[in-house]
């Protein structure tokens, strides 16, 4: 039996609007044991740099909630060894990765951490400007309807009279089509959050892409009809979702499936070795 997509996260829209090779092989398994066994758990240095550095600039987030502050040395620190671990973990030993290139890699991970903490935002957090604030992971889903959406906001912090929830992104595409439907998703998280007030209008959203070696802030004023429109969007990409797996499920052969339309996408591809495309 075929079981309907019930899931809903950015970073599931970004993969499956992109190549719908890349979302099946990382997504749809219609729990066929075969097809998950085989399926290698693999990621690529690149995205192992951008993954440590989200989960480093989130401990120096917990620590600054409680009031301690860190040094860069610290930040380097931290860095390297969860990097390393990263890496070890994914099977990216000394011998497969140059020190020069691992080198280079805590260093853009240190560069995008420095530069966010002189984003205007976060640094009226790190000087005490912001008092009220939060920070939060996409771990726990809400529901909407049937479907378990992944959309809390990264950072939710109170000034003046208004909420903002501001959502991270430590690689941002360069063209986001939808970037303010997208954003307006974290206000279904709200909705659910007993601790905010339930009015949309009370709201404020950012987001912050690093992108080009920059961080760049969009911010927008939700209204009732982006969050009404965000919500089709949502249900649209789940109805798609579920017309593609259901088609995949019946050979379970992803190179017979739509590809990426740009090169550039499957650079840092995970699912490169085995594709047709490349
Ligand atoms: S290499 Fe490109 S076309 Fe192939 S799965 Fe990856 S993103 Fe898609």
């Amino acid at each position: 039996m075929i079981e309907a997509t019930t899931r809903w996260s950015i970073t599931r829209r970004k993969i499956f609007t992109n190549c719908a090779r890349r979302y099946a092989i990382k997504y749809v398994h219609n729990n066929n044991k075969t097809w998950i066994n085989n399926k290698k758990k693999y990621s690529s240095p690149w995205d192992l740099m951008i993954s440590t550095s989200r989960s480093v600039f989130f401990e120096l987030l917990t620590d600054l909630h409680r009031g301690v502050s860190w040094s860069e040395k610290l930040i380097q620190s931290r860095i390297r060894f969860e990097l390393t671990s990263q890496l070890i973990s994914f099977g990216i030993t000394y011998e497969k990765i140059t020190n020069k290139k691992r080198n280079k890699l805590i260093l853009y991970a240190f560069i995008r951490i420095k530069k966010i903490l002189g984003n205007s935002i976060i640094t009226k957090i790190v000087n005490g400007t912001i008092k009220e604030w939060s920070f939060h992971d996409r771990i726990k889903p809400v529901m909407f309807g049937h479907i378990e959406v992944y959309c809390s906001p990264d950072i939710v912090y109170r000034y003046k009279s208004k909420w903002h929830l501001v959502r991270l992104n430590f690689q941002s595409e360069k063209n986001q089509p939808y970037v303010d439907l997208e954003l307006c998703s974290m206000l279904l998280w709200s909705r659910y959050n007993q601790y905010l007030p339930n009015i949309e209008q009370k709201f404020a959203i950012h987001g912050l892409f690093y992108n080009n070696g920059k961080w760049r802030n969009y911010s927008i004023m939700p209204s009732q009809k982006m969050l009404q429109e965000s919500k089709q969007l949502l249900e649209k990409d789940a109805h798609n979702m579920n017309l593609l797996q259901n088609e995949f499920v019946k050979t379970m052969n992803p190179n017979k499936l739509p590809f990426a339309k740009s090169s550039n996408y499957c650079i840092r591809c995970p699912y490169k070795i085995s594709c047709p495309k490349v």
